[in-house]
């Protein structure tokens, strides 16, 4: 593992790119990128990295910890902690990676032709780089107006972790005034995300010889109902739902991901599970949604399966689930073009059809957020990750003159 002080001497940078300081931020990038922070390890390594690496600017972390303690997200002030001020969120969990697909060791950055090689290059471990590069500047021009770090575990499996965080902060009595999510949009202000929630369903029947299915009660067959009305609702919402034409698609959406049930064709398969998910776009809501199957499996299905065995059942259980970034309000359209207006290559704002942690900090702690980070999303989630030098270089200088803002007090998210 690299340490905080060799971080300043990247061999893939050495000499190059001086003035941005993007040396450092390719140093701390190569250090991120070797701790495996794959969803269901600990990232306690990371953390206690990031931790040390603020120490020796002077800035102290407070470590949010999971039940079990093998987790942490982390939260920093770099100023006055007595003031609101903006926070920069990213997550330190990445989705896996099977090295057998990658060109390149998944957790060793490499370069070549100016992009950068590894898995998080994009998402998003890029934009913690950037930031944690920064911090020297920042630590200089953040004297009045804060700039908070929040660094969050278990992202990738449905903005499990931040959780923590944001309720300690909803407690405390200082919290953040905006936010910025810097999820790899190519350095493009996304202003709303769709929200989802994933659900998984279990039929329980009656087994049975297959020569005599009336007296069994086939929950494949009720899984295959419920599936066709999860895709009518589907069907529904596309010809006839709330359309937004910034989302791709512009509607919302449900969808069947995996299913698993019966032994063999003679047999009447006493158990069948399915899992859908439900992708919404801010003004749809998720629970109307989805309130429709689970009457459909109340009253249509479970009084004809129960007459023939009472204890047959239908249950649903979330697996994970977050709220739309609305993005609607007058505070959200400031922050989003005070944002614009510090970028180097100004672009039309977006909506990202992917989701988020920006909805819980809009929804939970009630402040404005946007999302903006380097990298594209079409990148991540693949063999080959990784993220242009150039994003790098053009998210630093948007840190630059974000903390140049913050040195005259001129803040984007107040009045
Ligand atoms: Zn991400």
């Amino acid at each position: 593992m690299g340490s905080p002080a060799m971080s300043d001497s990247s061999p893939i940078l050495a000499g190059r790119w001086p003035g941005v300081g993007l040396a450092r931020v390719v140093g701390l990038l190569e250090d991120l990128v070797s701790f495996d922070t794959t969803s269901r390890n600990s990232n306690l390594e990371l953390i206690a990295y990031v931790r040390d690496y603020l120490a020796t600017h002077g800035i102290a972390s407070t470590l949010v910890y999971d039940a079990k303690g093998s987790k942490a997200n982390l939260y920093a002030t770099v100023g006055d902690p007595s003031k609101r001020g903006l926070c920069l969120s990213g997550h330190t969990d990445v989705v896996p990676a099977d090295a057998r697909q990658w060109r390149t060791p998944p957790f060793k950055l490499v370069e070549q032709n100016g992009r950068l090689y590894g898995r998080g290059t994009a998402d998003m471990k890029g934009f913690l780089a950037c930031v944690l590069g920064a911090i020297p500047t920042l630590a200089e021009s953040c004297s009045t107006v804060p700039v908070h770090l929040a660094f969050s575990y278990d992202e990738e499996v449905g903005c499990v972790g931040v959780r923590g965080l944001l309720e300690m902060l909803a407690r405390a009595e200082v919290r953040p005034a905006a936010c910025l999510i810097g999820e790899p949009t190519l350095m493009t202000v996304a202003t709303a995300h769709k929200g989802k929630r994933a659900v998984r369903c279990t039929v329980h029947g009656k087994t049975g010889h297959s020569a005599m299915p009336e007296l069994g009660v086939n929950a494949v067959t009720r899984a295959a109902a419920l599936i066709g009305y999860l895709d009518a609702s589907a069907r529904e919402l596309r010809q006839a739902g709330l359309r937004v034409s910034a989302f791709t698609p512009p509607y919302s959406t449900v969808h069947v991901g995996r299913i698993q049930g019966g032994m063999a064709v003679n047999v009447v398969p006493d158990l069948c599970e399915f899992d859908y998910e439900v992708r919404s776009i801010p003004g749809d809501d998720i629970d109307t949604i989805e309130h429709g199957v689970r009457t459909f499996a109340q009253q249509r299905l479970l009084p004809e399966m129960q007459a023939v065995e009472a204890s047959s059942a239908i249950s649903f259980e979330e697996l994970s689930s977050y709220p739309a970034l609305a993005g609607s309000s007058k505070a959200a359209a400031r922050l989003a073009d005070w944002v614009v207006g510090l970028l180097s290559e100004p672009k039309p704002k977006i909506a990202l059809s992917f989701g988020s942690e920006a909805g819980l900090f809009e929804q939970i702690l009630n402040i404005p957020a946007v999302v903006c980070g380097p990298g594209s999303i079409d990148d991540a989630h693949k063999p080959d990750e990784f993220v242009a030098l150039d994003q790098l270089v053009e998210c630093s200088t948007f840190l630059a003159a974000l903390g140049d803002r913050l040195t005259r007090c001129e803040t984007g998210w107040e009045a």
